[in-house]
């Protein structure tokens, strides 16, 4: 399995067009010691020829051009892009779908809750479904693993078993819509490996880019992986706050904050471990910040745009 981060940023990158934060604005200035990087995008193969998304970020359409895999191989309409695979239905996670509507045959996993917070709530997204054999979208739901397919039901050989992480909905989806949905059908992470693999150790990609709290159970699923790309998003419990002078803490938001996350998976060795999702606040973006010596010197790395990994 090849794994490929194409976007490494929280919603609204870095950086990010209203803010003008201490990195916003040195990034800008030209002083900055670290990358720009735009929103959270993973896309994964079994074969190098047909990719999976994990999630479908709003910069979607420049994260593909800058990928020459992604790029059309036979004929004037085609993509390498076989399917979506949804972890939610923040809008940074699935307003790239919309960029993949052109009539192009796609496969879309999600769980029925997501599925219907966009098809049946959201009437945009019925621009996926203009013709037959459009768009296909396949239910799943945590913790039965299911094969990721592509829009005509071939089987990648890539399997995924869905981890229900967090129970809240996108503050966009109405009330009355919440209270008919299945909270834990809310904020997934992923655990992905190759059914075709011949190693019998079967190498495993974790995606966790929303994580609001860390028991044993999940511990133990972390640590049995290989490649680990875990929620970055904020520092501290309270970073917005003490930026913005107001506003909800990284926990309220669904994020354990990175200084908690250091601590708590100290024990966890098996797994490259990687932040990705990372808000424009998180002072460890500073590569010269005693935040970014600390997560390096703890054995983690912080995600750039463009990465890749074999599995
Ligand atoms: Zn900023």
């Amino acid at each position: 399995m090849r794994v490929k981060i194409l976007g490494s940023a929280a919603g609204g990158a870095f950086p990010q067009w209203n803010c003008a934060c201490t990195n916003c604005r040195a990034l800008r200035a030209g002083t900055f010691q670290g990358k720009p990087r735009s929103q959270t995008q993973v896309a994964i193969t079994e074969d190098g020829r047909s990719w999976f998304l994990l999630g479908a970020s709003p910069d979607l359409r420049a994260q593909i051009e800058s990928t020459p895999e992604l790029h059309p191989r036979d004929g004037l309409r085609q993509s390498p892009i076989a399917g979506v695979v949804l972890a939610n239905a923040d809008l940074d996670h699935v307003l790239g779908l919309l960029l993949l509507r052109e009539l192009q045959p796609l496969r879309v996993h999600a769980t029925a809750s997501v599925r219907r917070i966009l098809r049946e709530d959201n009437s945009m997204f019925g621009m996926l479904q203009r013709i037959p054999n459009q768009t296909a979208w396949t239910d799943f739901a945590s913790p039965t693993p299911f094969p990721l397919c592509n829009a005509a039901g071939e089987d990648s050989g890539l399997r995924c078993r869905a981890l229900s992480l967090g129970t809240h909905y996108p503050a966009y989806v109405a009330t009355d819509r919440r209270s008919q949905l299945d909270p834990g059908e809310a904020s997934l992470g992923f655990i992905i490996h190759s059914h075709r693999s011949d190693s019998p150790s079967r190498p495993r990609l974790a995606y966790m880019p929303a994580v609001p709290e860390l028991d044993n159970a999940l511990l133990q699923q972390l640590d049995s992986c290989d490649l680990l790309l875990f929620d970055g998003t904020f520092w501290s419990d309270d970073e917005l706050i003490r930026i913005q002078g107001s506003g909800q803490t990284a926990r309220q938001m669904g994020h354990i904050p990175v200084e908690d996350v250091l601590t708590k998976l100290a024990g966890i060795r098996r797994p490259r471990k990687i932040f990705l999702h990372i808000n424009n606040t998180n002072p460890m973006l500073d590569e010269a910040s005693p935040e970014h010596r600390q997560v390096r010197d703890a054995g983690w790395e912080i995600a750039e745009d463009g990465w890749q990994f074999d599995l």
